[in-house]
């Protein structure tokens, strides 16, 4: 196993705060990133030691950034495969680009999780009306309808309620996305908690997890994540060893988010994956030996995986919007760990920040 070492740098597709977090801690073990985001001013550029501005479709910029690069990750799913296949021919992309066409498409991504033998809602390809009609009739109501591809924070789904008139959902759907339209309808779980569970991989294929934690919503954006997961012992330890089994038959080299469903009963059924850091996991960096984005970069440049640890219980709050000028009260509570991503237009439902607040640790749970 050949590592990339300190001094090297990290190429990063996207240039969000995933990346600015990803770029500090890249920082903090000697290496240097550079950021490749259509965005201009993007927030993880402040951090890092170089960017370009460029459409992810732009080969010529792809190019030079190989050169410049000893390895590249991604932040966020929704950056076209094929140029980043092409990248993988220059330089090592990690995690790989196949596991960025399944995550990135829903459909794909539901596949490929009951392929390996652990639950999702039902679902069905949607690609017209009377497919709409015909899955409604499968599935039944209440159930969601959301795009395959592009749709994140609760963008390009429709609820399909009692009263909900079809063609309404599909021109709702199809109306906002250029054709064809490729949606998937998902029947709707009445869960009584959501869970996600994060693991590393390395090179060497050895993982680590961090313990389950339990993630709130508001208006299908995260508002709260709670760590550990105020579930059974059993059902938290079930979530992370799901969250193993993806990152091992996926092939995962890097990080994975898996957000999960909790039923009554404590089963659990998947509801996505993110094979990078995870916002769900950002309380890691207050309350963990070795945060997600340190072991991130660990992952990628094939160096030993930190001790994902947790030494203390903590709640992370997201500052969306306005939220983030709540900044100067939060700083009057000198326990609380405020994380500002340097954007610098506020717009409802955009992450502007978060903060961490942690108490003792209460409970001994094996591994995170
Ligand atoms: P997603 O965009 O798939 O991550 O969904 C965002 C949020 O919407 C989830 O975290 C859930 O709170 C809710 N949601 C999505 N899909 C379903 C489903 N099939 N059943 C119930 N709630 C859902």
């Amino acid at each position: 196993m050949t590592a990339i070492p300190p001094g090297s740098t990290i190429g990063v597709l996207g240039g969000g705060q995933l990346g600015r977090m990803t770029a500090l801690a890249a920082a903090a073990l000697g290496y240097r990133c550079h950021i490749f985001s259509p965005e201009k001013d993007a927030p993880a550029a402040h951090v890092a030691d170089a960017a370009t501005v460029a459409a992810y479709t732009d080969r010529k910029a792809l190019a030079r950034f190989a050169s410049q690069v000893a390895v590249v990750t991604y932040e966020f799913e929704n950056i076209p495969y094929e140029p980043v296949a092409e990248l993988a021919a220059k330089v090592p992309v990690r995690p790989s680009p196949d596991i960025l066409r399944i995550t990135q498409d829903r459909l794909r991504e539901k596949d490929f999780i009951n392929g390996v033998g652990v639950g999702t809602a039902k679902y069905r390809p949607i690609s017209n009306l009377a497919e709409l009609m015909a899955g409604v009739e499968e599935i039944g109501r209440p159930s969601i309808l959301k795009t395959a591809r592009m749709g994140y924070d609760g963008k390009g789904q429709v609820p399909i309620r009692a009263d909900t008139n079809l063609s309404a959902a599909w021109e709702g759907l199809a109306g906002a996305m250029p054709a064809p339209v490729q949606g998937i309808l998902e029947s709707f779980v009445e869960f009584e908690r959501e869970v996600s569970a994060i693991v590393a991989r390395g090179l060497d294929g050895k993982t680590a997890s961090y313990v389950a934690v339990e993630n709130r919503h508001e208006n299908h954006i995260l508002a709260q994540t709670i760590a550990p997961a105020r579930v059974p012992f059993e059902t938290a330890r079930r979530a992370e060893a799901v969250a193993r089994h993806i990152a091992e038959k996926i092939g995962l080299v890097g990080i994975l988010g898996v957000e999960m469903f909790v039923g009554s009963d404590g089963g659990l059924l998947v509801n996505e994956l993110a094979p990078r850091p995870h916002n769900s996991g950002h309380w890691t960096i207050d309350a963990c030996v070795t945060s997600q984005f340190e072991q991130v970069v660990r992952a990628i440049c094939g160096l030993p995986l930190g001790n994902p640890r947790r030494h203390s219980d903590a709640v992370m709050d997201n500052l969306i919007g306005e939220a983030v000028n709540r900044w100067p009260e939060i700083l009057k509570d000198p326990d609380a760990k405020l994380h500002l991503y340097g954007k610098r237009e506020v717009r409802p439902g955009r992450k502007m920040g978060h903060v961490t607040r942690l108490s003792p640790r209460k409970e001994e749970t094996p591994g995170g």
